[in-house]
């Protein structure tokens, strides 16, 4: 097991409805020193390319995306979850269907931030379905920016949206991958990671 998979065995709690409880290091409380080695192995990951931005979503992809940021030495930005109109068209604009809450939102990001020539790391702490990170990509694809790669703590592997982002053609690093869990014994099953560095 890697360092976030022993932690995720360790602290986190299987709850019914495929969610994973990780709020004692991860998303609640947050273990910074825990970040700062997922910054880390997503500069290690992602090494050579060019990434001029780091994008993620409100709220608890900011402490992830801030602490690995350090490490790629560029600016975050992150979208923000909004009801605010678009009146005179400054913001870039996707709808995101909350795994955890299930609603549709929208979420904004201010124009200004995101130019045509960054190359964006989308960071976030979960994927599930995928549906945070397609407004994210939809918000630089609108910016006419490129995704230069995307960078998740936990992909859970047994939902479909690793596959659907993968099938996109992005390069996508899941730290830790479950592929099961059971909200009756508490196991978690990692998937075998071949890049993985321990
Ligand atoms: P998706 O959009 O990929 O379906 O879900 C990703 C978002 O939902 C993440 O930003 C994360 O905040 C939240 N999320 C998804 N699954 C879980 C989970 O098992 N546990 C927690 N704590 N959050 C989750």
């Amino acid at each position: 097991m890697n360092f976030l998979e022993e932690r995720i065995a360790a602290d986190g709690v299987v709850k019914p409805g495929n969610v994973l409880k990780v709020d004692t290091f991860l998303n609640h409380q947050m273990d910074v020193e825990l970040f700062d080695k997922i910054g880390e192995e997503f500069k290690r990951r992602f090494a050579g390319k060019e990434i001029t931005k780091i994008l993620t979503i409100e709220a608890s992809g900011i402490g992830i995306a801030c602490v690995a940021a350090m490490h790629f030495h560029v600016p975050v930005v992150f979208a923000k979850k909004s009801k605010s109109i678009n009146i005179d068209g400054e913001l870039y604009i996707a709808e995101v269907e909350s795994f955890t809450h299930k609603e549709i939102r929208q979420v904004v990001v201010s124009k200004k931030l995101i130019s045509r020539d960054d190359k964006i790391l989308l960071i976030d702490d979960f994927l599930a379905n995928g549906c945070a990170l397609q407004g994210l990509i939809s918000i630089v694809n609108q910016a006419q920016a490129e995704v230069a790669g995307i960078g998740i703590a936990i992909e859970k592997g047994f939902q479909v949206g690793g596959q659907v982002i993968r099938n996109l053609g992005y390069q996508l690093e899941s730290l830790a991958i479950i592929d099961s869990m059971d909200d009756k014994t508490g196991e978690i099953v990692f998937r075998k990671q071949e890049n993985d560095n321990g």
